[in-house]
């Protein structure tokens, strides 16, 4: 098994060899892939990616819909008894963790930053309930990409394709970053994100109609 693993490595060639192939090959099939998270201001981005954990765009976007009309500004987070806002995210799950997240960034926006959300992933991981990833989507989107966002399509689709050999998020954006180029950081997660949703599927990868298929080492074709 190994020996067939690493022949198949060695047929597509080296990660460098292949990462920007990879990357136009994705966006010419992908031209749409953007975050599906709605917003429209960098405040509305960061509580929605919040919000984002453990389940899907669709129902954030569901959830802030509403939210962002009556959330205008940091101070409005606050404003409010917790149970409130509790009860307003309450369709995005883990509704009280959210909440004292949001209530806790907010406050911290409002002391520490003026009220506007930071663009340096050392400050945005400091807000609470702010993980690497969060800062890292926010930052992206905000356009001052300071990493890679890793998530489970990401995470999968670096695997199969060979650029990394590692199970730790971290580990794994440490692999990607030493090859995807720096202009790409931002959108490189997106295109992974689309194509694992939509051809590289978690349990039955559509090899066949790959666009990757003859550089990725765990072709089935
Ligand atoms: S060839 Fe198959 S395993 Fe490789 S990226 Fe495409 S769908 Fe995924």
């Amino acid at each position: 098994m190994r020996s067939f693993v690493k022949e198949a490595r060695r047929r597509v060639g080296s990660k460098r060899a292949r990462i920007r192939d990879i990357i136009e090959r994705l966006a010419a099939a992908h031209p749409d892939a953007t975050i599906a998270l709605k917003s429209r201001s960098p405040l509305e981005l960061l509580v929605a990616v919040m919000l984002s954990a453990q389940t899907t765009d669709v129902n954030v976007n569901r959830v802030t819909e509403k939210l962002f009309v009556k959330y205008r500004k940091p101070e409005d987070y606050l404003a409010v008894p917790p149970e409130e806002l509790e009860r307003d995210i309450f369709a995005t799950g883990f509704f009280r963790q959210k909440a004292k997240s949001i209530r806790g960034t907010m406050a911290l926006l409002l002391t520490e930053f003026d009220g506007e959300v930071p663009r340096r992933l050392e400050e945005l991981v400091r807000l609470p309930g702010v993980a690497r990833k969060t800062a890292n989507v926010v930052a992206a989107e905000l356009g001052e990409p300071q990493g890679i966002v890793v998530d489970t399509h990401v995470r999968r689709l670096s695997q199969r394709l060979g650029l990394t050999k590692q199970e730790d998020p971290v580990k794994i954006e440490r692999d990607l970053i030493k090859i995807v180029p720096r202009e790409d950081w931002g959108r490189f997660p997106h295109l992974l994100i689309w194509h694992g949703r939509r051809v590289c599927l978690a349990r039955m990868p559509r090899c066949e109609e790959c666009a990757l298929n003859d550089l990725c080492p765990s072709s089935r074709v």
